[in-house]
């Protein structure tokens, strides 16, 4: 077991303030496999600092500077892709296979997109007899959670320093270990001391500190829709920017006329990926009541190929196999039929849950309500496409969603009346470059892309 000590703060490993350590648990064999400081508020003023103190000068380097310094942060990422990948697998679970492309090779893409985007991005405007300059925001503060642990630390950092913002990141207590090798990564890129920082902690200490800390200008957050209301009420009350991503409920649409077997098929595998702990997972599968027995065996058959161990990870924690186990009691508790898996568990060691299929499931059931994190999809029947709309619309969520229709333009014209931030079009595939956030519940802001960029950026008008 490794102990690892130091914060990332102003470009060097230091010690942290106080001597408390959080232990990480690998969740296949739940052993400790290593041991990192527990930040306290004084770390995340000492980190705060550096990156304020760092921020005139990397505001003011040139984006084609900035560019350079974000495309040897993709390269160093890229050199250590084996040992992330590793890293990921052990502190969060997921088969390695997955960590490899999905939970590390985007990840490095999409630190290359903001490379390029920060070279290319026009961060002056004429309107009219106005200059409008795109300023930094300034001290970004992020958040992230253990889900997708380097992309959801990409998705932040690599946009805000190419806005030429500083930041000061508090990762998820569950996978630290993926931060403290971004951090290795940036500091191999040569990033000016201060311009990012790492504070590992545990959220009401550390996460609390930063989201509250009166110098952060920016409050960027991934995670619960609980802790995200709380983080967006203190923002709101010091008057700062903010960012969430929170949770989702996001309805699979099959509507008369798609390729059903299909549909179904790519449906169960998008939620049973990362074990269901995808916030814009499918986890809702809306069925025409004609198909809907059809695709109730076709959901079952596809889930059998969904092996725990094998093809699926365990969850990343005993409190979030809890968590999942109780909705699946819940689910069959309010009536919902189960044909595939259940709450017990699928193997002696390890946090495991079965893929688990509900049929006969109606919108006002929790396990139609909640997000549940886990492997777990409900199906739902539905009479006609207006009751597919209320249906699919009728959660507090709108991050994700599919439609598949005969033709584009049919799912195209019932996408255009859906209340969420992406809708994936007869199984259209991820676009990293694509604006990804929530309408309602699920967020305020986007990530990815240039609209990503533009949530660091604030404007100022000099007129002529
Ligand atoms: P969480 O919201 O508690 O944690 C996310 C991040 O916020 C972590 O870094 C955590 O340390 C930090 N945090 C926690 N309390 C904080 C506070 N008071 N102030 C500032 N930061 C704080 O999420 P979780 O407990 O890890 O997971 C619980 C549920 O959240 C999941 O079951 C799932 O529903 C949801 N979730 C959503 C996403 C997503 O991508 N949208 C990711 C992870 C979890």
């Amino acid at each position: 077991m490794n102990t690892h000590d130091g914060m990332y703060i102003d470009g060097r490993w230091r010690p942290a303030a106080a001597t408390d350590t959080i232990e990480v648990v690998n969740p296949a064999d739940e052993q400790v496999i290593a041991r990192v400081p527990a930040g306290t508020a004084e770390d995340i003023d000492a980190a705060v600092r550096a990156a304020r103190a760092a921020l005139p000068g990397w505001a003011a380097t040139p984006p084609a500077e900035r560019a350079v310094r974000l495309t040897a942060l993709r390269d160093a990422l890229t050199a250590r892709v084996d040992e992330i990948a590793a890293t990921i697998t052990a502190e969060l679970g997921s088969p390695l296979a997955f960590s490899r492309t999905v939970q590390t090779g985007l990840p490095i893409a999409v630190a290359g997109t903001f490379a390029e985007l920060a070279a290319s991005y026009s961060f002056e405007e004429r309107i009219g007899n106005s200059t409008v300059l795109l300023e930094p925001v300034g001290v970004v503060g992020a958040i992230t959670p253990w889900n997708y642990p380097l992309h959801q630390i990409v998705a932040k950092v690599a946009p805000a320093l190419a806005a030429g913002c500083t930041v000061v990141l508090k990762p998820a207590e569950n996978t630290p270990l993926t931060a403290r090798l971004f951090a290795a990564a940036a500091h191999d890129a040569e990033l000016p001391p201060g311009v990012f920082n790492l504070v590992t902690g545990v959220g009401d200490v550390a996460g609390a500190a930063l989201a509250g800390h009166e110098d952060v200008d920016l409050v960027s957050f991934t995670g619960s829709t609980a802790v995200g209301r709380r983080i967006g009420a203190t923002a709101g009350g010091a008057v700062k920017r903010v960012a969430l991503e929170l949770g989702g409920k996001s309805a699979n649409v099959i509507l008369p006329g798609a390729d059903l077997a299909k549909a179904v098929r790519v449906g169960i595998a998008q939620v049973m990926s990362n074990s269901g702990q995808t916030c814009n997972a499918w986890t809702r599968m809306l069925v025409h009541r004609d198909q809907y027995d059809e695709a109730v065996e076709l959901a079952v058959a596809a889930a059998a190929t969904h092996v725990p161990g094998d093809r699926v990870g365990p969850l990343v924690s005993a409190a979030q196999r809890q968590r999942v186990r109780g909705h699946i009691e819940r689910g069959a508790a309010e009536g919902a039929r189960l044909v595939a898996g259940g709450p017990e568990a699928p193997r002696d060691t390890g946090y495991y849950v079965s893929p688990t299929v509900f049929a006969d499931v109606t919108p006002g059931m929790t396990i139609a309500q909640e997000e549940i994190f886990g492997p777990v999809v409900a199906l739902l029947r539905y009479e006609d496409e207006e009751d597919a709309l209320r249906i699919a619309n009728g959660t507090i969520y709108g991050l994700g969603g599919a439609v598949w229709a005969a033709d584009d333009a049919t799912a195209v014209a019932f996408a255009r009346r859906m209340d969420t931030g992406q809708v994936d079009i007869n199984g259209g595939r991820f676009n990293p470059l694509a604006p990804f956030g929530g309408y309602k519940q699920s967020g305020v802001g986007r990530e990815l892309g240039a609209h990503g960029l533009a949530e660091y950026l604030q404007t100022k008008s000099l007129q002529f």
